[in-house]
Order: C-alpha cells, then structure tokens, then sequence
C-alpha cells in the first residue's frame, strides 16, 4: 500500500521529458507505474526487479501462473530477451513494430521466472505510444506490463480506470487520455510453425497472415470459445474483461439478419427487466434504436467500422458497471478482421455464456 498514488499529466504527443524522467525512476527504484500504450494502459514494473514484479502480481491478484509482457523500446533489444528468434519473428517486428502485435519466442535465462510464470517462452512487444516508448528507452531496460486492471477487470482505456482500480495501490499513472485501440495486443507464438494465434488483439490476423506469408493456426479458445491448455495460452482459463453484472453474448450464424438479431436480444432484456432487474444492452449504431425503453442502452458504434466498436468495447462495459446494472446483454458481432477481437472479449466477459439467435 502506498499513500498517494502520483497522477502525472504528459502529452500523448510531446511526452514532456521531464515528467516521463519522474516515472522512470519510480519504476527504476522498484515502483509499479501504470501507463498509455497504444491497446490500452499497462501495469509496468522493471523486468529484472523480482520484488517489482512480484508486486504487479499481489496489487492486481493475478494468478500467478499468468505470465507478462516483455514491453521494449526497439526491436534490437530482443537478443536480450530471446536467443532463438525465428526468420519469420523479424519480418513481424520489421514491419509491425512499434505496434499492437506480441510475439512469443523461447526465453533467455536472464528473463526472470516471474515474468514468464515458470514457461520456457516469453512475450515481447515494442508499443507504439510515445510515452511508453519515451518511459521505456528513459528505464533503459524492458518494463513488464499487464493491463491495468484487477484481475478480471474490463482493461483500462483511460488513466480514470487504472485509479478505480489501483489508487492508493500504485505510486504513479501516467495519464495521456484515452488510448487509441482500446483492445489489447494480438498475441502470436512464433516458436511454432505455422505461427498460432493465442488472443486475437487490435491487429487483425488477416495483417499479420499478409506479412508472414502463412495462414496463422486459430485454435477455438482463441475465439473465446471456452479454456485452453495452460502450457498453450496461460491466462485464457478465467473469466476475464467481466463486468459485475452477470452477462450474455446473442450470437447469429448470419449478421444480415439484424432485426433477428435485435428481436432476440430485446425479448431476453425486457423478459429480465420484467423479474426486477436492472438491464444493460450492448449494440451496435444499426440496432440502438430498438431498444428504447428497455434499460441502459450503449451502442459501441457502427458494424462498418470495427475499428470503432472495438476502441469502445472496454469503456462500455466500465460504464455499464458505473450505471449499477444487473445484468448485460450484448449483441454478437461477425468474427471478421476485429471482429473476431471483439468476440473473444465478449465471450470471455459473459463468462461463455452465449446464447445462439
Ligand atoms: P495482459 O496484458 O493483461 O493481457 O496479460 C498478458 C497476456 O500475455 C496474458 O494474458 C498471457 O496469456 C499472455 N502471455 C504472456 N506471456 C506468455 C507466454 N509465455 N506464453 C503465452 N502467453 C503469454
Ligand atoms: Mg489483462
């Protein structure tokens, strides 16, 4: 427990580089500081400090058998981190990094057993935020960063929802506004051949396929489509990104049929509302307007635009949180391009709960 967690303002733009020279010797002497990534805010703490790292764990109760990513500030720091790095691991990061993309390679014996949660393979990833890549050269070494949240928790898009989460709990944020993708990372494990998709993220897998040359594998818990092994994808075996409310995803074989779609997410809302719950609806622009009356309606943004619908995602689901609901229904999107981002994070905060239209 700290007293006061530090609130530092920097331009998402123009990191003041005196302000970014305060965080990093926080972090430098052993402190948590949560901070702006391009996916979302991240929990940093320097990766070779046991005691830091350990801390990012206990303040988040994160299990710990769910391993962290490596955050650098340039791709020639992965000798460092990985001592076998795959042809197709540097055509990834030449043209994906600085970006929303981790990439799993085996470990250096220099990675602490902590950050990798005892697995012979790491996660790393360059972001592509000017403060956290200003934060991370300022260190001088990789910072390992989850999101922002307790465990469990939606993940942070703005500094507001790291301090509902931590504040008293960590020594500093670094607040620079609301993040530009509002998802995570898309994970791929490069040790394997072809690559595997472990969490879909803010890079459509369809960019990464274009620039690897092969189809990446998408084995079903990738979709959000219940637990993996935890040697495949630590991490995916508990609810995550969930609400308090109690939750349910509407999903339809065919997104054309959109009155379908809104009859049978309106039926389920209003038979809820109707046994004295307080009932949220997640949707979409197309579809808002048929739920007038039935709860708090939150429209994540137009199906045209995924980009949209999954910057919101997080945001909606804090604010569903805020606005006291009982219980969530949302509405499926197509699992195309970021849709299937979207899906699996949907899935995962209704706990699997899908309900087929
Ligand atoms: P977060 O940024 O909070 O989503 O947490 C980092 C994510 O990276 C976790 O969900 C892990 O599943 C994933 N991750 C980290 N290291 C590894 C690894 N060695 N193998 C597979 N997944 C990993
Ligand atoms: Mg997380």
């Amino acid at each position: 427990m700290v007293a006061e967690t530090l609130i530092l303002r920097i331009n998402p733009l123009k990191p003041e580089r005196d302000l970014v020279r305060v965080a990093a010797a926080i972090l430098k002497e052993g402190g948590l500081v949560a901070f702006p990534t391009e996916t979302v805010y991240g929990l940093g703490a320097v990766a070779s400090r046991r005691d830091a790292v350990l801390r990012i764990f206990r303040v988040k109760g994160r299990p710990p058998d769910n391993p962290l990513i490596l955050h650098l500030a340039s791709p020639d720091w992965l000798p460092s981190v990985s001592r076998e790095i795959p042809e197709v691991a540097y055509r990834l990061a030449e043209r994906l990094w600085p970006g929303p993309l981790t990439l799993i390679l085996h470990r250096s014996e220099s990675v602490l057993d902590e950050v990798t949660a005892g697995l012979p393979k790491v996660a790393v990833r360059v972001p592509a935020h000017p403060v956290a890549l200003s934060l991370i050269e300022e260190v001088g070494e990789p910072v390992a960063a989850p999101s922002a949240n307790k465990s469990g928790r939606p993940s942070p898009t703005r500094a507001e929802h790291v301090l509902e989460d931590f504040k008293g709990e960590i020594e500093a944020v670094i607040d620079s506004g609301d993040t530009l993708h509002g998802v995570e990372s898309t994970i791929v494990d490069v040790t394997q051949s072809p690559p595997v998709l472990l969490r879909p993220g803010a890079l459509p897998v369809e960019d990464i396929e274009r620039v690897a040359g092969v189809k990446l594998v998408i084995p079903p818990f990738a979709r959000g489509l219940g637990e993996a092994d935890r040697a495949l994808a630590p991490g995916t075996r508990y609810r995550h990104y969930a609400p308090r409310a109690e939750m349910v995803v509407v999903e339809l074989e065919d997104y054309s049929e959109l009155s379908r779609l809104a009859r049978v997410v309106r039926e389920i809302a209003l038979s809820k509302k109707a046994s004295g719950l307080r009932v949220g609806v997640l949707c979409s622009d197309e579809t808002a307007s048929f739920y007038e009356g039935v709860g708090v309606v939150r429209s994540l943004g137009p199906r045209s635009n995924m980009f949209i619908v999954a910057r919101n995602l997080f945001a909606a689901l804090r604010d569903l949180d805020r606005e006291g609901v009982d219980f969530i229904v949302a509405e499926g999107f197509e699992e195309r391009g970021l849709g299937l981002t979207v899906m699996n994070r949907l899935r995962k905060a209704a706990g699997f709960k899908v309900i087929r239209g």
